[in-house]
């Protein structure tokens, strides 16, 4: 079958699946509900987010420098920093530092997923356990992910009672969903310090110090980048800003559009841990990992960024607010999409990951109503870039 058929049908069995509908008309409401009131308490947001912008376009149009400059300083923390014009070499890179036989708890992270990490490191011999607790449902559901905060959105409770019972053997009932969150803490507690290495993206890195900001509310990620003994990140050059004080930008921003006042964590990481206690000497490895390696990955993005219209896909801080708006995810999930969903999901698949027919797909199926642009905090047109794209998949554009 081609990809469009398979596209076909698995949209079509998901717009008629009740379950998602179920699950996605409860997190919508919730979320339009806290992203108003976290608004509404923070007004300067929106002004924000204009300034962020600017920001944005700025280090799109020079991604490499900034690349550049983030290795240099990461490297002067004493970490260690690559750079990977590929998929392919990001890859490379992970196996000479990850090796075989290895336990690996690994953070969110859609770069990640972009490239198949989590099942490539499987397939190298390594045991890896997904921390975030929506990727712990997908990954043992053996499932992909629906939304890029919520990666299991599609996912009922009742579902996941079904689930965490067959896995403890201890029958949980589904309306008691603080009791299947504690079920994810006691399965994972002993694997954060059992780990040789944690895996992580960022949300947003600044280029004159190599800061990384990770953005969380369950903790996953401050115990799998800060419990084993080595740390690796691998990041989407899109997330590079040039200044500490504009990735605090980009950093709030984000997490309001993503429907939080604040969120319980942000971790700021920009080099291995490290001790000046005994007589002053700096000693590396102390409570955190000795190790921090960060590698930031092209895999066309620099591509991207020099088509006019197209460009502003990089622009998206992976917020997800515009799928909450979208009235096709609404009833489909995240079967609209490939790696990443609806509008930027489908440029995406056509310039990143090269798969013309998903990205046709997505494009065509995309109602151009224009709601996911009123509610994106940097303003994507998505209604533009799906025009420009069916055109440039109709004319057989070398660029797809
Ligand atoms: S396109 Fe805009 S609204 Fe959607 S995830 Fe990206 S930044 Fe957020």
């Amino acid at each position: 079958m081609s990809v469009f058929t398979d596209y076909k049908k698995e949209i079509m069995e998901a717009a008629h699946n009740e379950r998602i509908r179920l699950a996605l008309s409860r997190a919508i409401a919730s979320y339009r509900a806290n992203t108003n009131s976290a608004l509404k308490k923070f007004p300067h947001t929106v002004k924000m987010a204009e300034e962020v912008r600017g920001i944005k376009a700025d280090a799109i149009g020079r991604m490499e420098e900034l690349a550049g400059q983030a290795a240099e300083a990461i490297e002067s923390n004493k970490g260690k920093a690559y750079i990977a014009r590929t998929a392919g070499e990001a890859l490379e890179i992970i196996d000479k530092l990850v090796g075989t036989d290895k336990l690996i708890v690994k953070g969110k992270s859609m770069t990640g997923e972009e490239i198949g990490l989590r099942e490539h490191l499987e397939e190298e011999g390594n045991e890896v356990y997904e921390t975030d607790l929506g990727e712990f449902i997908i990954q043992k559901l053996d499932s992909r992910p629906m939304h890029i905060l919520s990666p299991a959105i599609h996912v009922p409770k009742e579902d996941v009672a079904q689930l965490f019972s067959r896995i403890t053997g201890e029958e949980l009932p589904a309306d008691d969903i603080e009791k299947l969150v504690a079920t994810a803490r006691k399965l994972l507690r002993e694997k954060y310090f059992q780990a040789d290495i944690g895996l992580s993206g960022a949300n947003v890195v600044a280029a004159d110090t190599g800061t990384l900001f990770l953005i969380e509310n369950e903790g996953n990620i401050r115990l799998a980048t800060g419990a084993p003994p080595v740390h690796i990140a691998l990041i989407g050059m899109e997330k590079l800003v040039p200044t500490l004080g504009d990735a605090n930008k980009v950093a709030e921003v984000t997490w309001r559009y993503a429907n939080y006042v604040v969120p319980s964590y942000v971790s700021l990481v920009s080099g291995p841990s490290k001790t000046g206690d005994i007589e002053k000497v700096t000693t590396y490895g102390a409570h955190g990992p000795r190790e921090f390696h960060v590698i930031f990955m092209d895999d066309g993005r620099t591509e991207l960024a020099r088509h006019p219209v197209l460009q502003q896909a990089l622009y998206c801080l992976r917020c997800g607010g515009c799928l909450y708006e979208c009235p096709v995810y609404a009833v489909t999930a995240g079967h609209f999409g490939d790696k990443y969903f609806a509008g930027v999901g489908a440029v995406w698949a056509a310039m990143i990951n090269h798969n013309v027919e998903k990205a046709a797909s997505i494009a065509y199926t995309c109602l151009t109503c224009g709601r996911c642009k009123v509610r994106c905090p940097m303003a994507i047109d998505v209604p533009q870039m799906m025009v420009e794209l069916r055109r440039l998949i109709a004319e057989g554009d070398s660029s797809v």
